[in-house]
Parts: C-alpha cells; structure tokens; sequence
C-alpha cells in the first residue's frame, strides 16, 4: 500500500493521516518528520539540510529527494507508506517516480482529501484564541459560552494575523497554484483518487478505506 495524501491546509489531510497510519499500520512519512530524523541520525544528507535549515534557507531539492530515497528505503516501508508533504513539485513527483523505480515499487493511490475553497476558508478564518490564557475556540466548532469571550477569564478572544481572511485567503490560492500541476500529473497516471473531505472526519475515513480496500 504505496500511498501519496494531498489536500489543502483545513483539509483535515492529518487526521486522516493518523487514521490510515493506525488502521493500516504504514509509516506516516511527513517532510518535517523525515529532516528530523535524517538529521537526528546525522546522515550525511541530514546534515546538509541542517546547513540550510539553520541559515533560514529551503533545502535544496537534490537534499530532500536524497532523504526522502533513504526513508522510503527503510525496513518498515517495505509494506508500504503514506507521504504526506512530499511531493510539494513537479520536479519533486518526477524525482519520486525515479525514487520507486530504483526501489523496485510502484504508487497505489494518490489521495486527494478535497474541501472546497469557502468551507477552508470557513474553518481556517473561524479560531479565535484568549490572550490571557491562550486557550483556543473556533467560531463554529468550538465556540465560546458568549461570543468573542473567554469561558475562562472572560477576556476578549482575539483573532491571529495568520486567521485573518486575506492572510488565508493568500496561504490557500499560493498551495493551490502549487498543488494543481501535481494533481494532474497523477491524474495523466491515473493514480489520483478524489476524497470528499467536506463531511465528518469518519465519513471522510470511511470513503478512504472504500478506496484502499477495493
Ligand atoms: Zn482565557
């Protein structure tokens, strides 16, 4: 079970990760995860992206395909993996196409956990966070006992410049932009599953299995 997760931020692409992780029992391969443990284990690799991680740079392409060969070629991937961040490019799905090959495995499934724009807009615009205590609401899920107030202290919530509409708006179409060109890369190859991911997180698990399990 050679997997790909995609989906935008609010998607929910990580509880859903979490599910498939523990249901199927394959590593869950995120970016971050993978440049931490290749530099936790001083792998040449790990160490040049650390070089970069530590000026504030991107890690070259060339870095994090030789990491990502390297996890993919592990004894625990040999039932299979989840990646989830990676391929971020073009470039990268074509470096991971050669990565398989060399590993002698195919993809099954590219899922694409997809939301509409609004609804992530919705779920991405609506925390609201206390200033005094830090603790998060979210307007439509985890609202307040009074609005725009904290149950704890009763200070007034405010929201993030990160939650702010235009921030996210901004966040989402840049991803967007991004992701587009590799959703129809997998789409040519036919590998690309659309999930619907506007419904309950179980539902959303339960469509997921459908298409693992057929
Ligand atoms: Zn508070």
């Amino acid at each position: 079970m050679n997997l790909i997760l995609m989906g935008l931020p609010g998607a929910g692409k990580g509880t859903q990760a979490e599910k498939i992780k523990s249901k199927y029992n394959i590593p869950h391969i995120s970016t971050g995860d993978m440049f931490r443990s290749a530099i936790q284990e001083g792998t040449e690799l790990g160490k040049k992206a650390k070089q970069y991680m530590d000026q504030g740079q991107l890690v070259p392409d060339e870095v994090t395909v030789g990491i990502v060969k390297e996890r993919l070629g592990k004894e625990d991937c040999k039932k299979g993996f989840l990646l989830d961040g990676f391929p971020r490019t073009l470039d990268q799905a074509k470096s991971l196409d050669a990565i398989l090959d060399d590993l002698g495995v195919s993809l099954d499934h590219v899922l694409h956990v997809d939301v509409p724009e609004e609804k992530l807009m919705e779920r991405l615009t609506g925390r609201r966070i206390c200033p005094t205590c830090k603790t998060a609401y979210h307007v439509l899920f985890n609202p307040p006992k009074q609005e725009g107030i904290c149950d704890k202290d009763g200070s007034a919530l405010i929201q993030r410049d990160d939650d702010k509409p235009e921030t996210v708006k901004n966040r989402l179409s840049v991803n967007l932009e991004q992701t587009k060109p590799l959703l129809d890369f997998y789409e040519e190859k036919g590998y690309l599953v659309k999930v619907n991911g506007d419904q309950d997180i179980d539902k959303v698990f339960q469509d997921i299995e459908k298409v693992l399990e057929n």
